[in-house]
C-alpha cells in the first residue's frame, strides 16, 4: 500500500534537488535515489544550505528547518522508493537511461505508485512503454529553479490514465505549484512556444538586421520580459538550447519552423556555451 505522504525522487542533481526540496517544503517525506553517494552528498547539500538561508533570512524558523530537513532523505537503494505515492524521475535526458529504470521501478514500487518523469524533450509515451501498466506513468514537467518557478506540466502520455492525471495535479498543488495539462506533444507547451522566442532572433542576427544587445534590450524594455533570447541562451547553456531545439525539429518531422540555426551551432561546436564558459552570445572573461 502506498503511503500519501512520500515522495520518491530519483537523481539528485539540479532537478533532482529542487523538486526533492519542494516536496519536503509541501510537507511530503522525500527519499531521493542516485547512482552514486557522492552525487546524494552534493544534492541534499544543496537543499540544506538553501533552506538554512531560508532561516536566515527569518521566513522559517530553527524548528521548521529542522522538520522540513527530518523529512528529507538520501538512498542508493531503489526499493526504499518502494511504497511512495508519486515517483518522480529526474536523471540523465537519455532515453534508454530512463526506459531502464522505469521498468526498475516497476518492479520496485507498488502497484499503484505514480511514475512520473521530469523530461524536458522526451516522448512520455515512449518512458510508458517501459512500464508494464503505463496508465500509471505520466510527465511533471518542472522548471528550474524547481524551488521558485511556480508552474509544473503535468503531461498526458497517449496510455496514461485521468486518473492517473488528476491525482498528479492534486499534489502538484500540494506542492504549493500551479499545474497545468499539456499533451504529450514535442516540447509540450512552454518548450515549445519558447522555439521559435530564440529561432527568430537568431534568424535576425542571421539577417543582419541588428545585433543581439538591441534585440534583448527591446524585448526587455517594450516587450514586457525579464531576460531577451540572446542573453536567456547564455543562462540556459547554448548547448542545452540547441539539443533542444534540434530534438524538437526531428520529433516534428523535419518541420521547417524548428530548423535549428547554424549561428547557434558554431557556437556550440566552437564550446563557447555561454555564462558557464565564460562566452556565448556575450563575453563573461573579467577584463
Ligand atoms: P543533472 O545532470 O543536474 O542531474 C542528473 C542526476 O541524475 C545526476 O545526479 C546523476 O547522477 C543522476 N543519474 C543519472 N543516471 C541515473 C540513474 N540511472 N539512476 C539514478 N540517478 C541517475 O540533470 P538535470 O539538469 O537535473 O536534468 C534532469 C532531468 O530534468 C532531465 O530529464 C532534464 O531534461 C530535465 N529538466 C532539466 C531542466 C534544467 O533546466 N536543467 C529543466 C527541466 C527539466
Amino acid at each position: 500500500m502506498a503511503n500519501e505522504n512520500k515522495i520518491g525522487v530519483i537523481g539528485a542533481g539540479t532537478m533532482g534537488a529542487g523538486i526533492a526540496q519542494v516536496a519536503v517544503q509541501g510537507g511530503f517525506e522525500c527519499v531521493v535515489y542516485d547512482i552514486a553517494q557522492d552525487f546524494l552528498d552534493r544534492g541534499l547539500g544543496r537543499i540544506r544550505s538553501f533552506i538554512g538561508r531560508g532561516r536566515e533570512k527569518g521566513n522559517i524558523d530553527a524548528r521548521e528547518e529542522a522538520d522540513i530537513l527530518g523529512r528529507l532523505q538520501g538512498s542508493l537503494a531503489l526499493e526504499d522508493l518502494s511504497d511512495a505515492v508519486l515517483v518522480i524521475e529526474a536523471a540523465t535526458e537519455n532515453l534508454p537511461v530512463k526506459r531502464e529504470l522505469f521498468q526498475k521501478l516497476d518492479a520496485a514500487c507498488a502497484p499503484e505508485t505514480l511514475l512520473a518523469t521530469n523530461t524536458s524533450s522526451l516522448s512520455v509515451t515512449a518512458i510508458g512503454g517501459a512500464v508494464r501498466d503505463a496508465t500509471r506513468v505520466l510527465g511533471m514537467h518542472f522548471f528550474n529553479p524547481a524551488p521558485l518557478m511556480a508552474l509544473v506540466e503535468v503531461v498526458q502520455g497517449e496510455l496514461t490514465s485521468d486518473a492517473t492525471v488528476a491525482k498528479a495535479m492534486d499534489v502538484t498543488r500540494r506542492f504549493g505549484k500551479t499545474p497545468v495539462r499539456a499533451k504529450d506533444t514535442p516540447g509540450f507547451i512552454v518548450n515549445r512556444i519558447a522555439r521559435p522566442f530564440y529561432n527568430e532572433a537568431l534568424r535576425i542576427l542571421g539577417d543582419g538586421g541588428t545585433d543581439v544587445e538591441t534585440v534583448d534590450r527591446i524585448m526587455r524594455e517594450s516587450g514586457g520580459f525579464r531576460m531577451g533570447p540572446f542573453e536567456l541562451q547564455d543562462l540556459i547553456g547554448i548547448d542545452i538550447n540547441f539539443t533542444a531545439t534540434e530534438t524538437l525539429y526531428h520529433a516534428f518531422f523535419e518541420d521547417p519552423r524548428f530548423r535549428p540555426s547554424p549561428l547557434q551551432q558554431k557556437l556550440y561546436l566552437a564550446g563557447h556555451l555561454g555564462r558557464k564558459t565564460g562566452k556565448g552570445f556575450y563575453n563573461y572573461e573579467p577584463k
